[in-house]
């Protein structure tokens, strides 16, 4: 029998949801999304399952991963139930609930503790960042009070433990997900079609240009390069690049000395683009531009910030190299590059930067299903 958790409703306002007790379920919502099927019923299905403390049930629901959050539930909701804020939310609430810490819970549920730890992660890193150039003074000066083998392996323990925390996160969701395996399906779905999908959505947006049917009457007149489906597409190929511009500085040891190295290459690319993404969002959410963007929390904010200024620094740095300018200033700028890299990589599994494994993942499972068809 499903657990019911009575406090639920009360609890996922502190990960930024409205009052959905409102909704008198008409299903106005579920009817005007265009992303919604007869394999995909939200956010109806969802708000019902809130109203019922019904958590097992959300944390199982792939379809929470399915919304781009485009606002146009919310606009037709004829109670003011914000049906597109509770989705959102829901998918903080998701992240906090994989996540098995704890510590994603009071990140998402408190600002301040929010901004307390990523002051003291940077501080950590900052130590840590020492440890790469042992000889300066500063370094010599740190290390008599801090020995460098406890800065060093204290830093090593936190990476590990937060990759550590991606991946049992990773795993509760796909276990969440496969737990009751519909048993009516009944035409099997290849794992390789279903593949094959996936990377169709993740090189197009199909899914996502559907959803900015919302504000048409805002974006139509607009050229495809500023919507929103074409902003998150540079974010996420920006981030991507620069994982893989990372990893191949990493296993090849390119010196920092040329910008025509494969690496670089990728790594100015990419920086471009996340550069174009992250500033565009910002722009936004600061303007509000749409319904969409008007609520923004925190951890939409550093996430976008934090893209923004590894973007920002990477970029500078390449062109550094490209004028081989080697001063202080530069120096600064490539501290600030790794501090802010590294930040997101401790913060990845505590934060919105999980949705970019999550939401792939249901995606998978979503097409996997044999009953994804029109609503
Ligand atoms: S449109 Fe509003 S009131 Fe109707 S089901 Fe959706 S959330 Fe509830
Ligand atoms: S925010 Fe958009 S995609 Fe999400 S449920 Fe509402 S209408 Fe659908």
């Amino acid at each position: 029998m499903a657990k019911i958790y009575p406090g639920f409703a009360e609890e996922i306002k502190k990960y930024g949801a409205k009052d959905f007790s409102a909704c008198y379920n008409c299903g106005n919502c579920t009817a005007v999304c265009g992303l919604t099927d007869k394999n995909a019923n939200f956010p109806r299905m969802l708000i019902r399952y809130g109203m019922l403390g019904q958590q097992e049930e959300i944390l199982k629901s792939k379809e929470l991963w399915l919304c781009y959050a485009c606002g146009e539930c919310s606009l037709n909701c004829p109670r003011q139930a914000a049906p597109g804020d509770y989705m959102s939310a829901l998918r903080r609430y998701a992240i906090a609930g994989y996540e098995p810490t704890g510590l994603t819970k009071l990140i998402f549920k408190s600002n301040p503790f929010s901004i307390f730890i990523t002051v003291i992660l940077a501080v950590v890193l900052s130590f840590f960042l020492l440890t790469i150039k042992p000889d300066a003074e500063v370094s010599r000066w740190i290390f008599n009070i801090f020995p460098y083998n406890v800065i060093h392996t204290m830093g090593l323990v936190i990476f590990s433990l937060t990759g550590l925390s991606m991946v049992i996160g990773v795993f509760n969701l796909v276990r969440k997900f496969t737990k009751d395996k519909v048993k009516a399906d009944k035409k099997k779905v290849s794992v390789w079609s279903s593949i094959k999908n996936l990377m169709n959505e993740l090189a197009t947006m199909k899914r996502y240009k559907t959803c900015d049917s919302e504000e048409e009457s805002h974006w139509k007149t607009k050229s495809e390069i500023v919507k929103p489906w074409f902003v998150h597409w540079m974010i996420m190929w920006g981030f991507i690049g620069l994982l893989v511009a990372t990893t191949l500085d990493f296993i090849l040891k390119d010196p920092a000395t040329s910008i025509w190295l494969p690496s670089r290459i990728i790594g100015t690319l990419a920086g471009l683009m996340m550069m174009y993404g992250s500033s565009f969002a910002i722009y936004y959410r600061i303007i509000k531009v749409t319904r969409s963007y008007k609520t923004t929390n925190l951890a939409d904010w550093m996430l976008l910030i934090f893209l923004w200024i590894a973007g920002l620094t990477g970029f500078w740095l390449e062109v550094s190299v490209g004028f081989a300018s080697d001063n202080f200033f530069n120096q600064i700028v490539f501290m600030l590059h790794i501090l802010v890299s590294m930040e997101m990589v401790l913060l990845f599994a505590f934060s919105k930067f999980a949705h970019a494994f999550y939401r792939p993942l249901a995606l998978y499972f979503y097409f996997n299903s044999a009953e994804v068809g029109k609503k």
